[in-house]
C-alpha cells in the first residue's frame, strides 16, 4: 500500500495575467464555478445548456443550430473541427504563420487526409494572394484552414476575405479563433465561416478547458454524408449534438453521451453573459483602446512590435526583447515582484520576443499600467 501524502490544499497567489492566455478571470466567473454541482440531466442544468447554447451563438455571431462547447480545450475543438469533417484523402489548403497553423497540419496529417501549406513568415498575416494562388492550383481542394488571431506572433489574419476565396473554390473554411473571439471583430454568418472553434481561457476571461465550436449547414452536410465513421468516438460531433440539442429520434430529448463539466459550464455561461452585456462590439473597442494606451507605452520604452500596426492583434502584442537583457530573468521579476505574468516567445520567436496579453477582463486601464510601470522598473 503507498502511503498517503501528506500535501496542503492549493493556494495559488492572486497574479495579473498577461501572457498568451490563460487570462485574468472575471470574479463573477470565478464565483459561479463554485455553485452547487448539480446532474448534467436535471432540468434547470438543460435549461441553462440552453441560454449557453444562444450565448455561444451571438459570441460567434452565428444561427448554426451545430453550436456548442466542446468539454475540452481549444486544441480539442481544432481535432472536432479536422476529425468530423475531414475524410481520408481530401485535401486541405493549411495556412502556416504560426505554431497554431502547423498544429492544423499535423491535424490534417493524422487524419490521413493531404496537407497543401501555405507559408508566410511568423508575424505576417497569411497572404490573401497565396491562399489565392493555391486554391487555384489545386482544384480538388476540399477545405481551407487558417487562424484568425495567431497567438504565437500576434498577427490577425484576414478572415472575411479568406472565408470568401474559400466558398468561390467550393471550399469549406475552418477556422482558428481561439484568440480571436470576444477580442476582435468575427461574424461567423456574415463571413460565411463553415466550422470554427475557440477556447474558453483568452478574451472571454473564462477558466480554461472548453472550446466553443460552430459548424454551418453545410459543414453539417460535410459530417453527414461522410463515407467513413469519424475515428474519434469522443469528438463525433454526430454524437455529442444528441446530448446538447436532443435526440430527434427521441423526440428532442437529451441522451447521455459523456458526463458533462458541469461547473466549467456555469462559468461559461457567465463570462459569455458578461460579454453579452458588455455587447461584442463594445467588447471589440475595449480591447483596441487598450492596446493603443499599451503600445504607446510599450514604444516609449524603446520597444518594438514583431508584427505591422495593420495587422496587429489588440490582444496579443508580440515585441522584440531588447538587445542584452536576459528574457528569463525579466519574467521572473515580474512574476515575483509583481505577481505579473507576461508570455515568452513560441517557435520561432523563443527568447526573441516577449507576448503581452489584453485579453477579456484582462484589457482594462489598472493591467496596462502596472505592466508598462513593472517593465519600467525592472528593464531599468
Ligand atoms: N489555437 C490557438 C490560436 C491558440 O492560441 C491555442 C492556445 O494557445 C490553441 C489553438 C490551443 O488551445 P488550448 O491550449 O486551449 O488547447
Amino acid at each position: 500500500m503507498l502511503a498517503a501524502p501528506k500535501v496542503n490544499a492549493f493556494n495559488p497567489p492572486r497574479r495579473t495575467l498577461m501572457g498568451p492566455g490563460p487570462s485574468d478571470v472575471y470574479p463573477e466567473v470565478l464565483a459561479a464555478q463554485a455553485r452547487p454541482t448539480i446532474g448534467h440531466l436535471d432540468p434547470l442544468f438543460v435549461g441553462m445548456m440552453d441560454e449557453l447554447k444562444s450565448l455561444i451563438q451571438y459570441a460567434f455571431q452565428t444561427e448554426n443550430a451545430m453550436t456548442l462547447a466542446v468539454s475540452a480545450p481549444g486544441s480539442a475543438g481544432m481535432e472536432t473541427c479536422f476529425v468530423n469533417l475531414v475524410e481520408p484523402g481530401e485535401k486541405v489548403i493549411v495556412c502556416r504563420n504560426g505554431v497554431f497553423g502547423e498544429r492544423m497540419r499535423q491535424n490534417v496529417e493524422r487524419v490521413g487526409a493531404i496537407a497543401v501549406v501555405v507559408d508566410n513568415e511568423w508575424g505576417e498575416p497569411v497572404s490573401v494572394s497565396d491562399v489565392e494562388a493555391a486554391l487555384n492550383a489545386n482544384p480538388d481542394a476540399k477545405f481551407l484552414a487558417f487562424v484568425h488571431a495567431e497567438t504565437s506572433t500576434g498577427a490577425l489574419s484576414d478572415a472575411k476575405r479568406l472565408c470568401a476565396l474559400a466558398k468561390q473554390h467550393d471550399c469549406l473554411s475552418i477556422v482558428d479563433a481561439v484568440t480571436s473571439l470576444g477580442g476582435v471583430e468575427l461574424r461567423v454568418d456574415e463571413w460565411g465561416i463553415d466550422a470554427i472553434y475557440s477556447g474558453s481561457q483568452k478574451c472571454l476571461s473564462c477558466v480554461p478547458g472548453l472550446s466553443p465550436v460552430s459548424f454551418s449547414p453545410a459543414a453539417v452536410e460535410k459530417l453527414k454524408a461522410r463515407k467513413t465513421q469519424v475515428q474519434s468516438w469522443f469528438l463525433d460531433q454526430s454524437l455529442v449534438m444528441g446530448y446538447w440539442s436532443g435526440d430527434q429520434s427521441a423526440g428532442g430529448k437529451r441522451s447521455y453521451h459523456h458526463t458533462a463539466p458541469v461547473n466549467a459550464l456555469y462559468a461559461l455561461h457567465e463570462s459569455l453573459r458578461l460579454l453579452a452585456q458588455e455587447g461584442l462590439e463594445n467588447a471589440w473597442m475595449r480591447h483596441q483602446s487598450m492596446h493603443q494606451v499599451l503600445r504607446d507605452g510599450l514604444e516609449s520604452l524603446g520597444l518594438k512590435f514583431v508584427v505591422e500596426e495593420q495587422s496587429r492583434l489588440p490582444q496579443l502584442n508580440a515585441v522584440y526583447i531588447p538587445e542584452g537583457i536576459d528574457d528569463a530573468l525579466v519574467r521572473k521579476q515580474l512574476l515575483e515582484n509583481y505577481n505579473l505574468e507576461i508570455g515568452a516567445g513560441l517557435g520561432a520567436l523563443a527568447g526573441k520576443a516577449w507576448r503581452i496579453g489584453l485579453m477579456g477582463f484582462g484589457a482594462r486601464r489598472e493591467n496596462v499600467a502596472l505592466c508598462l510601470r513593472a517593465l519600467q522598473e525592472v528593464l531599468s
